[in-house]
């Protein structure tokens, strides 16, 4: 048996207070391949939660019989701080309520301290083989994750999460949006590399892809370094590889925490961890679905064009075309139905669950195939 169960103490709390971080590992340290999977980084979205735990417990029947081939490292409950935000009533899992600022953005970025390393020559050298490589530059960035310097409690929770992720060589976030579908984000680079093969074990509906989607998201901190790298520092005789392999997962909508289909989506989640070599079950082929990826930021999102009660006109799921009247936002006083339209052929992805907008709210988003948004960050709040 390798179960190990580690508790860690944040720093940096307020008096008389204290939060911990609960870590899962499965098999050999230091085994490859790494995977490094977390829910909850957005406190308030549970069906990631709900996952985590069926798949300890598949985990742990895996490992008692010696099934575990590489490394596991599963965190649960990733933000104790995100789940102690209970605001008369109501959870505010999302944003630190100490900062402001959402728990998914702001992570460092390791590229610059590594690749100051690699040109002082104090790290290396990169050789013509590109696993001796990974395995040089997964090292570094560990070591760099370890020397971020921290100053507040939520700080120090998302260099305690980089550190135990930004080496491994498959990493998943798992979250959820407000109502959607089964969806995920990647880099194109990471997509073609066993991310379909992941999509279609858990039938995403969508699958968004952007090298940089901007905020320093989890999923994106771990991923991006590399092409960063090999750019800077890659070549034919310094092959640089896709080092590690970054997804967040979105597990449909807040609202969808259900026994059956987390353990349907754990069951996927095993699958695809035997099909990477990681654990030692069979995994069968599966139909890719190359099709529903699409860039980000050819999202279409519609907006609120005035305040009232939203009324949707499009399902979840549906394939809707340009110019279609997808929702409507009406003001009780004056009766008034403000009308949306899409602006792209595409299904609806996602829908906000807040049925009550404010002028310029995004409603729902639909995945079209034509780049529209140019500049600024592609992810919403
Ligand atoms: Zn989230």
């Amino acid at each position: 048996m390798t179960h190990q169960i580690d508790t860690i103490a944040l720093p940096h709390g307020r008096p008389g207070t204290s939060r911990q971080l609960t870590i899962h590992q499965f098999g050999q340290p230091g085994a490859r391949p790494k995977a490094y999977i977390q829910a909850g980084l957005h406190a308030d979205e549970l069906p990631g939660m709900l996952v985590a735990r069926h798949l300890i417990d598949r985990l742990a029947a895996l490992d008692g019989q010696g099934k575990v081939a590489g490394h596991v490292v599963l965190i649960p409950m990733a933000n104790p701080i995100g789940l102690d935000q209970i605001i008369m009533g109501g959870h505010m899992g999302r944003f630190d309520l100490a900062g402001g600022v959402n728990f998914n953005r702001a992570f460092a970025d390791l590229s610059d301290p590594v690749s100051a390393r690699l040109a002082a020559g104090t790290l290396g050298p990169l050789s013509a083989d590109p696993e001796a490589n990974r395995r040089l530059l997964q090292a570094a960035l560990s070591q760099a994750a370890g020397e971020i310097r921290t100053r507040t409690e939520t700080e120090a929770l998302r260099k305690l999460l980089l550190s135990h992720a930004v080496d491994a060589d498959l990493v998943l976030d798992l979250h959820c949006d407000s109502e959607a579908l089964m969806h995920l984000y990647t880099t194109p680079c990471c997509w073609p590399l066993g991310v379909d093969d992941l999509a279609a074990r858990l039938d995403c509906g969508v699958a968004l892809l952007a090298e940089t989607s901007g905020g320093n998201p989890f999923d994106e901190v771990c991923s991006t370094p590399w092409d960063s790298l090999r750019r800077g520092h890659g070549g034919p005789a310094t092959p640089i590889p896709v080092g590690c392999i970054s997804v967040t997962v979105e597990l449909r909508g807040q609202h969808d925490v259900d026994e059956t289909m987390a353990r349907r989506d754990a069951d996927a989640l095993i699958d695809h961890l035997g099909w990477r070599g990681i654990l030692d079950v069979p995994a069968p082929a599966m139909a890719i679905a190359a099709d529903i990826a699409t860039p980000l930021a050819a999202v279409d999102r519609v907006r609120a064009p005035a305040g009232g009660v939203v009324l949707y006109h499009a399902m979840l799921g549906e394939q809707v075309q340009a110019g279609q009247h997808v929702a409507c936002v009406l003001d009780p006083m004056t009766g008034t139905r403000h009308a949306c339209h899409a602006a792209s052929d595409g299904p609806v992805w996602a829908r906000s669950r807040n049925r009550y907008a404010c002028p310029g709210d995004i409603l729902l988003s639909i995945a079209g195939r034509e780049v529209l948004v140019t500049s600024g960050p592609l992810l919403t709040a």
